[in-house]
């Protein structure tokens, strides 16, 4: 595994204040480690009061959960992925599952916006996974394939390097079912036999590949020592400074 990396997904929680106050206790509880990548996604309203709450943490990394597919233009409500970099982001979610099946964010869409995190210069963290009824009806591999291939494809091999990849069965977000630690690994080994068709052996192996759905202190040890599982994207237990602080201080086996 490389080194770890564990990401929180805010949702539509926190403002400014809340995020703030989150910021100064996760800091008191989690001491910076050279082993392990954090990153927060709170909502955007509040990425300036928490990046201020971590001022003097260059070690926790802050995020937005979306962007639109458009560098700018006549889109309200929506923010661009360069104004995200202007306020201080440095990483994007794209494709998570509830933009896709509650904003309708299309595969075509979510290349686009992947295309302008990278030309933003930021980090784009690209969830794919599959609902229940396309696991149950033997399209895992088809369905992650078409995720994945819409945005591979639109990219060189350089930029495709630079994501970071998020497998994030639908049935398992927020329904307090988890992968199992073997479907967890089954799920990586598909989606890196398609990147590596896709970006090459070498930066299939190297690619991180996230976890999701679920994952909560009493899980994330047993799903870290899982093959091909380089961390965890957490959205409810990383909203308890406390819950999300022993998520991060967790290794390979913990229970
Ligand atoms: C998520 O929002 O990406 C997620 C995995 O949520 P939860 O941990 O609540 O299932």
């Amino acid at each position: 595994m490389t080194r770890p990396l564990l990401a929180a997904n805010w949702k539509m929680h926190k403002g400014p204040a809340e995020a703030a106050s989150f910021g100064a206790e996760f800091a008191s509880l989690y001491a910076p480690r050279a082993d392990r990548t954090v990153v927060l996604f709170p909502p955007a309203l509040s990425l300036a009061a928490l990046k201020a709450s971590l001022a003097d943490r260059a070690d926790i990394r802050i995020g937005v959960q979306d962007v639109h597919q458009e560098a700018e233009g006549a889109h309200t409500g929506s923010l661009s992925a360069a104004m995200a970099a202007q306020a201080g982001a440095g990483w994007v979610l794209a494709g998570h599952s509830e933009r896709r099946h509650e904003f309708g964010d299309t595969d075509e869409q979510v290349a686009k916006k992947v295309s302008r995190i990278l030309e933003a210069g930021l980090r784009p963290m690209l969830c794919v996974g599959e609902k229940l009824e396309e696991r149950e009806g033997g399209r895992l591999e088809a369905v992650l394939r078409r995720q994945l291939e819409a945005v591979l494809n639109a990219l060189t091999p350089a930029d495709a390097g630079a994501i970071t990849y998020a497998y994030e069965p639908v049935w398992a977000i927020g329904t307090g079912r988890t992968a199992s630690p073997a479907d967890a690994a089954e799920a990586h080994a598909i989606l890196r036999t398609i990147l590596a068709e896709t970006t090459g052996a070498v930066a299939a192996a190297q690619a991180t590949v996230l976890y999701g759905g679920s994952v909560k202190p009493s899980n994330i040890g047993e799903l870290l020592s899982a093959d091909g599982v380089d961390g965890g994207l957490v959205g409810g237990a990383s909203l308890d400074p406390e819950s999300f602080a022993a998520i991060c201080s967790a290794g390979p086996g913990d229970t």
